[in-house]
């Protein structure tokens, strides 16, 4: 008889915890460095909107960088592909989240690290929306994909506000460049804002498994974006989702993903399956550990790498 979901989960949250918990919490948003490093939670959403989870699947937890494909997916659906693709690239960086990875025409190199992030949120909404209309826009689509009203946690997002640096800098590096439109404080404040939403891991497998569905939410019915946008940013998760171990995680995973700083992990499988997984330590390209070994484990003993013949 096979294993119930749920046991197997627990199991394999079990397995990932007892091979040790190295890495780091994050501390350079001073709000983060206090999060329970023992947490540790997984979630798997299926195509007719299961969901199973184990451990703290009801923890909340701030959004962070997985917040940064469903950005790109609302700029893609209002401003279509061709005027995104003016202002990002999609080609893999090779460096950390935070680096200034810009092409010699000036535009970032993809939307899954910071420098495109800031670029790609400013493209959200049209060129008439209020920094605070395309905070809404945001803040309304990413609950879309969750199928749940999702609110900031205004302590991470003010924590974040007050230690700015570097991403302004690298947004008036973009604006210099003619590549971000509007004010770089504006895009600044607005992507610390989307960064600082609060989900658990349920949403994450939901919001995964909309993104495999097509953009179809599989627990609400809601088209939220049409499919072709879906694809194209499954296709940039693929390459650049998990940073500078993008290369590693696509061997050895196989699944389109993106990472958190907070330690969430969200993994989407295009018409089969959503995971969401969270702990706050980090590994040194700033993916959470467990998060990592848990999608391990579940890509191998499910066979859910997308290289693999059936
Ligand atoms: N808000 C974070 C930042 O901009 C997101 C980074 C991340 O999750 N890797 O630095």
């Amino acid at each position: 008889m096979q294993t119930p979901v749920p046991d197997y989960l627990d199991e394999v949250r079990e397995t990932c915890a007892h091979e040790g918990d190295d890495g780091e919490v994050a501390s350079y948003i001073p709000e983060l460095a206090d999060a329970d490093p023992s947490l540790f939670g997984v979630a798997l959403c299926t195509i007719d909107g299961t969901v199973y989870a184990s451990g703290d699947a009801e923890h909340r937890f701030t959004i962070q960088s997985i917040s940064k494909p469903f950005a790109y997916a609302l700029a893609l659906a209002d401003r279509g592909l061709d005027t995104v693709l003016e202002h990002v690239g999609v080609e893999p960086s090779g460096d950390a989240f935070n680096e200034i990875s810009l092409e010699q025409s000036g535009r970032p190199r993809n939307p899954m690290i910071n420098i495109g992030a800031i670029t790609t949120h400013a493209l959200v909404g049209d060129a008439d929306t209020t920094p605070a209309d395309r905070v809404r826009r945001i803040r309304e689509g990413l609950s879309a994909f969750a199928g749940r009203e999702l609110e900031v946690d205004d302590a991470v997002r003010r924590s974040e506000l007050d230690t700015a640096s570097r991403n302004m800098a690298l947004a008036y590096l973009v604006h210099a460049q003619g590549k971000l439109e509007g004010e770089p404080h504006d895009a600044v404040e607005g992507y610390i804002e989307q960064c600082s939403l609060l989900v658990d891991v349920r949403d994450l497998a939901v919001m995964a498994m909309t993104l495999a569905s097509g953009g179809r939410n599989p627990v609400t019915d809601e088209q939220v974006v049409p499919a072709w946008v879906c694809r194209q940013v499954l296709a940039v998760m693929a390459t650049c989702g998990m940073y500078d171990a993008a290369g590693d995680w696509m061997s050895t995973v196989g699944i389109p993903a993106k990472s958190g700083v907070a330690g969430g992990v969200l993994g989407a499988l295009p018409g089969q399956v959503g995971i969401g997984a969270f702990s706050p330590k980090l590994d040194r390209f700033g993916n959470s550990v467990r998060a990592v070994r848990t999608c391990e484990r579940l890509s191998r003993d499910m066979g859910l790498h997308l290289m693999q013949a059936p």
